[in-house]
This record gives structure tokens, C-alpha cells and sequence, in this order.
């Protein structure tokens, strides 16, 4: 897992947006992630530890890649929808 930062994951959104992958929800804070190009696909899971907010590819990049950056879109989007559902 590697944690989330405001610049890391700035720059993976920007990579996201010019790679422009497929994001679709498995279930809340786990993504998979589609390389249109190459039909290369990933699973991408969101953690919290504390404060801290955590972020895991299983791609080869040891950083917050751009699946991270593509699928942080609509987690955050399914969390404010979660948080808002009645308990
Ligand atoms: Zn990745």
C-alpha cells in the first residue's frame, strides 16, 4: 500500500486523463482498470490507516500510477454516496 498525497496523486489523475482507462467498480474501494489500447487490466484498492489514505495497483509501478489516479474519480464519488446513505 502506499500512501496518498496531494501531489502524487495530482500527477497520476493528469497521467489518467491522457491514458484515459476504463475504471469499473467491483465493489466499494476495490476498481479495475482497463488500458483501452492494450486491454491490460488491473485491480486497484483504496485503504485508510488512521488520517492516512492508502492506495494499491497490482501493475508493476511501486508509485501511485495513473489506474490509481483514474479509478480515485469514482471511489471518491461512491464514498460521499456511502457516506450519505441512511445507516
Ligand atoms: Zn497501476
Amino acid at each position: 500500500m502506499i500512501e496518498i498525497t496531494s501531489a502524487n496523486i495530482k500527477k497520476a489523475i493528469g497521467k489518467a486523463r491522457i491514458a484515459k482507462p476504463f475504471v469499473k467498480v467491483i465493489e466499494f474501494r476495490l476498481y479495475s482498470v482497463t488500458n483501452k489500447t492494450t486491454g491490460a487490466t488491473y485491480e486497484v484498492k483504496f485503504s485508510k490507516l488512521g488520517n492516512k489514505k492508502l492506495a494499491e495497483c497490482n501493475c508493476k509501478a511501486t508509485v501511485i500510477c495513473y489506474h490509481i489516479g483514474a479509478s480515485i474519480g469514482a471511489h471518491i464519488v461512491l464514498a460521499e454516496q456511502m457516506h450519505a446513505a441512511p445507516a
